[in-house]
């Protein structure tokens, strides 16, 4: 079965003033699809890929045959992305984490404060375009980032990074150049009001499962 282009689970300008609605439009219905369009083409025919769900795709990149595997990777990890980046925004959302996340990130890193300027540092450092995550790794909370559309789930030795994302953070630049143009820090320092506690609190919990 094909993959699919959910659509958004808000309207575009639902994160205005943070996110701009020509920026989301642009994201999800260009960007996003391109992905979910270019996975499709590149895993045509080979019955076993087309039978994987996304997540098993990303966790066993490696058995994907070299031939496809660079397309694989991109697209896929574009697709696999997004979708997780879409859930964890909304309007009206930001504040700080509660519960068993708040606990976790207070002990892991200091506080909340600490938390924020160190998953900033993690964005604004990642040279070119990636990710910033936060990951649930072992039963430990672990900052990290990746290159292009990589992400955690690929494992140490294809993403360089590894652990289940509980929270993550599109930092390239058709995801904020509109608004903030070349001011990437200013786009992550704005993140914060639209991150969906609720639903990163979920992602932790699974992982922690
Ligand atoms: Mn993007």
């Amino acid at each position: 079965m094909a993959h699919e282009l959910a659509p958004l689970p808000y309207p575009n300008n639902a994160l205005e003033p943070h996110i701009d609605a020509q920026t989301m439009e642009i994201h999800h219905d260009r960007h996003h699809k391109a992905y979910v369009d270019n996975l499709n083409k590149a895993i045509a025919g080979n019955a076993a890929l087309e039978a994987k769900s996304i997540d098993a795709l990303m966790k066993e990149i490696s058995s994907v045959p070299d031939a496809i595997k660079g397309p694989v990777r991109n697209n896929g990890g574009g697709h696999w992305n997004h979708t997780f980046f879409w859930r964890i925004l909304s309007g009206g959302a930001g504040g700080a984490p509660s519960g068993k996340l708040a606990e976790a990130i207070n002990s892991t890193f200091g506080s909340f404060e600490e938390f924020k300027t160190k998953f900033e540092a993690a964005g604004v450092g990642r040279f070119g375009s990636g990710w910033a995550w936060l990951v649930a790794n072992g039963g430990k909370l672990e900052i990290v980032s990746t290159a292009n559309q990589d992400n955690p789930l690929m494992g140490k030795s294809v993403a360089g990074a590894e652990g289940t994302p509980v929270l993550g953070v599109d930092v390239w630049e058709h995801a904020y150049y509109l608004k903030y143009q070349n001011k990437r820090a200013d786009y992550l320092k704005a993140f914060w009001n639209v991150v969906n506690w609720n639903e990163v609190s979920k992602n932790y919990e699974s992982a922690s499962r």
